[in-house]
């Protein structure tokens, strides 16, 4: 298999730890239902093939997301190795569920805007953090790390560019609720590199550094690996990304466009940044996937490599 020549870039971090999404956030775009044996081989094969964490599910209502109504059954299959995976919980029914299947991570899904709080949770901005307020509370008094998500960080499609202050504002309010971790999302793919630079920055002067931001692109406009090449120079050491793109199909019109595992392994292989990942087994287990699906992968890497192999 072929690989990228290695030229590493001078005041790079050395070493990054990718966050799998795609058995959740990919999976939960995707218009198909997988059944649970396959996504429990799904997630098994991500962790075989390095990937540090693999976010399992999400414990919404079905009546939302119905692709994902067998989490539970899920986190059972996999047993004592599902406890260390995390899961959404979308509010404390779900931490509840969590807590029965004895899981150790959870994370919760903000909006840093008004109008997708509304659209999505049906809550103001200010409704939403009281509501996750004692959400949080409970899982760490349970002792369990929650991460937070914070949605619609470089544009939102109701209200236009968002503005950074609004985001530091909405997601050092999450922090301070209890999360160990921001994933600050670009929910629509509207980035671009300078807004990347300007809103870690933003952050590390309001005194949050890189080491508590993750960074959850999409390449809906193509964007995403030059977006993550300018968290990488702020600092970032924590990515977000689905394999072999799930739930970002271009066929398909709940595309999100998720960034690709294989992509972003493959930018981070090339500038000689440790990531502790199998490209080989990343992109044989997102082909079997796409053989599930029945449909091509959308990652570039994926695709070179599945015809150069061919
Ligand atoms: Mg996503």
């Amino acid at each position: 298999m072929s690989l990228p020549m290695v030229v590493p870039e001078p005041g790079l971090p050395e070493r990054v730890r990718i966050y799998e999404v795609g058995p959740r956030d990919g999976l939960q775009n995707e218009s198909q239902r997988v059944p649970t044996e396959v996504k429990a081989e799904f997630v098994r094969r991500l962790v075989a093939a390095g990937l540090p964490v693999v976010e399992a599910t999400s414990f919404v209502h079905p009546r939302w997301v119905p692709q994902l109504a067998d989490a539970a059954d899920l986190m059972t299959m996999l047993g004592d190795a599902g406890r260390d995976h995390p899961v959404l919980v979308p509010n404390e029914r779900g931490l509840d569920r969590a807590l029965e299947l004895g899981l150790r991570h959870v994370a919760i899904f903000g909006s840093a805007t008004e109008t997708f709080a509304q659209r999505n949770l049906n809550r103001s901005l200010d409704e939403q953090l009281a509501m996750f307020e004692p959400t949080v509370r409970r899982a760490r008094d349970a002792g369990l790390d929650v991460r937070a998500y914070l949605s619609m960080c470089f544009g939102d499609p109701w209200e236009g560019a968002v503005p950074v202050d609004q985001v530091v504002s909405v997601g050092t309010r999450l922090l301070d609720l209890g999360a160990s971790e921001l994933s600050l999302g670009d929910t629509i793919g509207v980035g671009t590199p300078g807004a990347v630079t300007a809103l870690v920055g933003a952050f590390g002067a309001y005194g949050v550094g890189t080491d508590r931001l993750a960074m959850h692109f999409h390449d809906t406009y193509g964007q995403a690996l030059a977006n993550t090449h300018a968290a990488l120079r702020a600092g970032v050491t924590t990515f977000d990304a689905s394999a072999g793109g799930l739930g970002g199909c271009p066929y398909a019109e709940s595309a999100t466009g998720n960034l690709a595992t294989e992509d972003l392994v493959w930018m981070l292989t090339g500038l000689g940044i440790d990531h502790g990942v199998d490209l080989e087994a990343l992109v044989a287990t997102s082909a079997w996937m796409a053989g599930q699906l029945g449909r091509p992968s959308p990652s570039a890497v994926v695709r070179a490599l599945a015809q150069s192999s061919s």
